[in-house]
């Protein structure tokens, strides 16, 4: 630690880790970059921020405060199953205990029930939401608006093949002001469930929704130390990435 570390370290509020599932196989249309602007706002809010990777093998981290994944291509989804399953169990009692999550397109579908691809194949999912997922002919692709309650109006990229069910267990995320969200037919985008933040927005979504982003720092400051204290943010590049997307076309 050099001397501004040091000093950094002190101020600190605490340390928030930051877990990153599977990004050498589910980290597509910029996803990593939901963790970037975590660890950029950690540190903004007065805390100090550890980002890690967990991928397929690796032992699961200890003291997690929160998780994101990212989205993958259907062949991602195939490599990743196997080690998604035998990490149900924790990642199950992590998010049933509170732990703020963001999981983005591929693994949203596999923290629901199963996603049937187009071909058939069928990739059971771990059931922590109550949703389910089948492929479809039409590949869903474009920017996307979605009227949020808790978080304004959300703003984001959507590209996939799969069309998702919400069962009663989950509410949506929100409604689709522009593009399709979950499945051609309900209008809904994404699904929330205790703290899980689920959606199908790439883009990547937390650096033109810091609020998605904050909600997540706060609840999981709350859940470590038993409160939130906010800093002060630098909003500026967010407010030009929301006016930017929202210009864009479907
Ligand atoms: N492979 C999945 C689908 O096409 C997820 C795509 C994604 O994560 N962008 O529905």
């Amino acid at each position: 630690m050099n001397p501004a570390e040091a000093a950094a370290a002190e101020q600190s509020k605490g340390t928030l880790r930051v877990v990153q599932l599977y990004p050498r196989d589910m980290n597509i249309y910029g996803d990593w970059g939901n963790a970037l602007v975590l660890q950029r706002r950690i540190a903004w809010h007065g805390y100090t921020p550890e980002l890690l990777e967990y991928n397929v093998g690796d032992p699961f981290p200890e003291n997690v405060d929160i998780i994101v994944g990212g989205g993958g291509q259907d062949s991602g989804q195939l490599v990743i199953q196997d080690d998604l399953q035998a990490r149900a169990g924790v990642l199950t009692d992590l998010a049933e205990n509170g732990t703020p999550m963001l999981l983005i397109c591929g693994l949203y579908q596999l923290f629901g029930r199963f996603f049937k691809t187009r071909t058939g194949a069928v990739i059971p999912g771990i059931g922590v939401l109550d949703v389910e997922t089948h492929g479809g002919d039409e590949r869903l692709i474009g920017n996307v608006k979605v009227a949020t309650s808790e978080f304004g109006e959300v703003l984001g990229y959507e590209n996939h093949s799969g069309q998702t069910t919400l069962g009663s267990g989950v509410r949506p995320l929100g409604t689709t002001a522009k593009g399709t969200g979950n499945n051609s037919n309900d209008g809904h985008e994404g699904a929330r469930y205790r703290n899980i933040v689920a959606s199908y927005l790439h883009g990547s979504l937390l650096p033109k929704n810091p609020a998605i982003a904050d909600f997540l720092i706060r609840t999981a400051a709350e859940r470590r130390f038993g409160s939130f204290t906010p800093g002060t943010p630098d909003d500026s590049f967010a407010v030009l990435a929301r006016e930017h997307a929202a210009r864009r076309p479907r």
